[in-house]
């Protein structure tokens, strides 16, 4: 017999569980070691061996072992040897940084792993879902991923898009009963939920009959393989510029090699040459260094609570104009408390804190029962009634189990002395119409000890209002007039005007008999009992955090499905909304077209009322408008919009799988605040990357230059081959790598956002490569010269003072490079490990030089002390004379 076929008991014992109790721990643990964990194998790994060997792969290694080659049929072991041995070095620096940036990655795939819910010895919990086995019994609810192929033993309103199985995006109904039919494809299979698929409305419980490779997808799983690597844009250009460099290098090599025959040089110096110049003409450590900062930035991002699931984020994080936030929990802390009861013009106000269940009911300043007042009695009854929340105590605290508005409820019941266990004695819920936040209510079918049913619908009033026709007023039902649709109007008002949250209640008796179909069929007609108004206080950093990104350019925009006025009231207390900012509504927005949107979008800093469905407008609204939008989001409509957003965000602890998966960002803590931070961390990382980019290209044209001036002016080389390769590959990439870790300048949440399109060198970061590089060359052949000219026998003297001017050159510029604006901008010896990087490059140089077994390799000799004052001399007038000038500027 199939799952399909089964009725509960029958697959509770053929799979030897129980749906009430779940499986016990110690069977879970059996179970697992029978059939291994509930993951879909992954494909080859590329091997540390296959990562080793690639790293050869690139252009300029291919160059220098044809080098190599030549050098070993010349007989010139010595320098054959030194190249292989430098190659090998810089291939060994790129295996490991590329190991840890991969490990890094890896771990962050871990953190953003699926969970499930699942009922075990008789308790619910979450565990990865890799975890589940057969047997196990899960819970699952709008937005979640299915963990395991299940048969759906419970079912309210559910609906799963099963489109990863079968390509089909309409959403399936699912139900729970057995189906002793043959069904024809997986589509059919409508009592069984499949591993991967998403449950875009309502929830369900089921057994979990299949899981890893068993399961369906895990057939499929071998087509599904595929491991896309990602690049950032900035990657992309630099890839590009590369294949430029390249091209340069090439040119150049021809040129000098075909000049100095034609003047009649020997060959094999001339060759020599060549090679050195397409080596220095190209930055062989900065893609692996750009890949390493990338990397380290994102865990710099985990440790301020956001997780980078689309590495291309990071940059654009960085340009981010405008953040549309959600309000609820982000700028919230979503811990309410009913504060203020109304029903049929009477306002009652409630009193205690939290979710401690300890308070009174007054009106005005007398303590009532709530028992002695029908309608206040009968509105905590049914908040109570059309609801989910538990309330638990953890850590001596009371805490919300489920919704918190729910929890509210739940708690303002609690005060007046009903339980749920109290009240589950006297009624039982028939059916259920699950709350959405396009719909804006949720109602139960509920049956009294006398067999009587009615409807209680609970949502956002003034949606609620429009669905009623009557209303309770002085304990007795009577028609819903103009009048008092205005009292109940001017109630929402007052209450949300103090920020509070509202929660209106509606019922409807129901004639023996009624089957209701739809919701739409259960929440009309209803009659109005009254509202709860619950305060949700903002979140004490998020204040600061719409201060900070309006400084950085940065406009925060609230989107919230709750009513205007208590959005206005937030929004006005965390500065969101100023001056003549705009509040628009739902309704509105419905009537405007795009293009009335974009006239007025820039202007409007709250949107209230919103479905998730309108958020997809307002982010192509900003975005027409030139804007890169970071949007949040957390429920399974928000997905379209978070991943229409230049940088959509989910929400790590509200947020359903669904959200997750189509966004780039995920907020563990679901805080605003870790948004602004991540853009400051967007920023830094960018700028970062920017500063050792403009160190190693100064650097690399200050070594054309000094090579190229010096062929110019008939002068022999003043660098050998072997030294330029060791500090391109090795003295430059320690502090390069420093660079990329170094903090933020103190003014860069001043700055206004980046334009995404700017290129490599903007902002004068070309004039800054090619104006550093210049003085950095002409002050190493100046140096070059000066010694040469003195001693003209001794080349190899001059050649080491040329080698060791260009690394104290750079070691001294590099400095320079922590700031946009000057070395003198800010504490040069501000960053530890730009320190320890430099000097562990300095003592490279050295060892280069003073270390006499590497002297034959390294073509140098020892310097004599004198002559360290003009290395050092020459090697400070690129950056003296740029902070000189700095200077000047600045006192003019
Ligand atoms: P945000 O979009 O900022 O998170 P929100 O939480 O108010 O704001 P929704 O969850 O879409 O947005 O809720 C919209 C409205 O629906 C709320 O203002 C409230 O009146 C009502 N509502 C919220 N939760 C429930 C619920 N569990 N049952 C019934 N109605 C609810």
């Amino acid at each position: 017999m199939k799952f399909r076929e089964m009725d509960t008991q029958q697959i509770e014992t053929a799979l030897e569980t129980s749906v009430r109790l779940g499986l016990k721990e110690a069977e879970v643990n059996k179970r697992q070691q029978l059939k291994g964990y509930n993951e879909l194998q992954e494909g080859e790994k590329q091997s540390a061996i296959l990562l080793f060997f690639a790293q050869f792969k690139d252009f300029m290694v291919i160059v220098l072992l044809a080098a190599t080659l030549i050098s070993g049929i010349l007989g010139e072991y010595i320098d054959a040897i030194a190249i292989i041995a430098i190659i090998l070095v810089n291939g060994f620096l790129g295996f490991f940084q590329e190991r840890k940036a991969e490990k890094s990655l890896e771990a962050l795939k871990q953190m953003a792993a699926p969970q499930v819910q699942v009922l075990r010895d008789g308790e619910w919990k979450r565990i990865p879902s890799r975890e589940a086995v057969m047997g196990d019994i899960l819970k699952f609810t709008s937005g979640d991923r299915i963990g395991a192929d299940l048969r759906i033993i419970e079912s309210a309103s559910l609906e799963i898009e099963e489109s990863a199985l079968t390509g089909e995006s309409v959403p399936v109904a699912k139900l729970n009963e057995a189906i002793r039919y043959d069904v024809e494809s997986i589509g059919d299979e409508v009592n069984l939920a499949f591993m991967g698929t998403m449950v875009t409305r309502g929830s369900g419980t089921g057994v979990v009959v299949a899981t890893g490779m068993e399961t369906a997808m895990g057939k499929i799983a071998d087509l599904l393989q595929s491991t896309e690597t990602q690049i950032t844009p900035l990657q992309r250009r630099l890839e590009q510029l590369g294949k430029i460099l390249i091209f340069t290098a090439l040119f150049l090599t021809i040129v000098v090699v075909a000049t100095g025959i034609l003047q009649g040089n020997d060959l094999y110096t001339m060759f020599l040459s060549g090679v050195s110049l397409a080596v220095a003409a190209i930055p062989e450590g900065l893609p692996a260094i750009v890949t390493v900062a990338l990397s380290l930035g994102v865990q710099r991002m985990i440790r301020k609570n956001a997780i980078v699931r689309k590495l291309p984020a990071v940059e654009t994080l960085g340009c981010a104009s405008v953040i549309c936030s959600d309000k609820t929990g982000t700028m919230t802390q979503n811990k309410m408390t009913v504060t203020h009861v109304w029903s049929g013009g009477k306002t009652w106000n409630v009193s205690g804190t939290g979710y401690q269940p300890d308070g009174e009911f007054y009106d005005g300043e007398k303590k009532v029962a709530p028992k002695s007042d029908k309608s206040l009695h009968q509105l905590l009854t049914f908040g109570l009634l059309c609801n989910h929340a538990d309330l638990v105590v953890k850590d001596s605290k009371y805490v919300v189990d489920g919704d918190p508005t729910e929890g509210a409820l739940l708690v303002s019941a609690m005060k007046a002395g009903l339980t749920r266990e109290s009240i589950m004695n006297n009624f039982t819920i028939v059916k259920e119409f699950p709350f959405d936040s396009t719909r804006k209510m949720m109602s139960v079918v509920v049956k009294d000890e006398n067999g009587k049913q009615f409807v209680v619908v609970k949502g956002a009033p003034d949606v609620l209002i429009s669905r009623c026709d009557s209303i309770l007023w002085s304990q007795k039902s009577q028609f819903l007039s103009k009048e008092n649709i205005n009292h109940v109007q001017e109630a929402i008002n007052g209450l949300a005007r103090q920020a509070l949250r509202t929660i209106a209640i509606g019922f409807k008796p129901l004639s023996p008999g009624t089957i209701l179909l739809d919701e739409a069929e259960a929440e009309r007609n209803l009659v109005f009992i009254g509202l709860q108004g619950m305060i949700d206080p903002p979140r004490a950093e998020v204040g600061l955090a719409v201060k900070e990104s309006r400084e950085a350019g940065i406009k925060t925009v609230m989107i919230t499905g709750d009513h205007a006025q208590t959005a206005k009231a937030i929004a006005s207390q965390l500065g969101i909304l100023r001056g003549k900012e705009k509040v628009i509504e739902g309704k509105q927005l419905a009537e405007m077209s795009m293009g009335d949107l974009e006239d007025v979008v820039e202007d409007v800093a709250v949107f209230a009322r919103v479905s998730p469905e309108d958020k997809l407008k307002i982010v192509k609204a900003f975005q027409n408008k030139g804007h890169i939008v970071a949007m949040t989001g957390d429920g399974v409509n928000d997905a379209p919009a978070i991943k229409t957003a230049d940088i959509g965000i989910a929400m790590g602890i509200t947020g359903t799988d669904v959200a997750k998966e189509a966004s780039s960002l995920i907020l563990l803590d679901d805080n605003f605040a870790s948004i602004k931070s991540a853009i400051a961390e967007g920023r830094n990382i960018y700028e970062n990357i920017r500063k050792f980019i403009r160190y190693l290209l100064a650097s690399n044209v200050g070594e054309i230059m000094v090579m190229f001036f010096a062929m110019l002016m008939a002068l022999p080389l003043p660098l050998v081959p072997i030294q330029i390769l060791w500090v391109n590959l090795v003295t430059d990439g320690l502090p390069a790598m420093a660079l990329g870790l170094d903090k933020a300048e103190g003014d860069l949440m001043k700055r206004k956002p980046r334009h995404p399109n700017e290129g490599v060198f903007a902002r004068g970061l070309g004039w800054k490569v090619i104006s550093r590089g210049i003085l950095i060359g002409l002050a190493t052949l100046i140096a070059f010269i000066v010694v040469y000219k003195n001693n003209p026998d001794n080349l190899v003297y001059a050649q080491t003072i040329a080698f060791a001017t260009l690394v104290m050159a750079q070691l001294i510029h590099v400095f320079d490079c922590r700031s946009e604006k000057s070395i003198l901008a800010r504490n040069p010896f501000g960053n530890k490990y730009l320190i320890g990087a430099v000097i562990s490059s300095l003592l490279l140089m050295l060892i280069a030089i003073y270390y006499p077994p590497f002297q034959p390799i390294f073509h140098t000799v020892p310097i004599a002390m004198r002559d360290w004052l003009l290395v050092i001399g020459m090697a400070s007038i690129p950056t003296f004379l740029l902070a000189g000038t700095f200077l000047v500027r600045k006192t003019k």
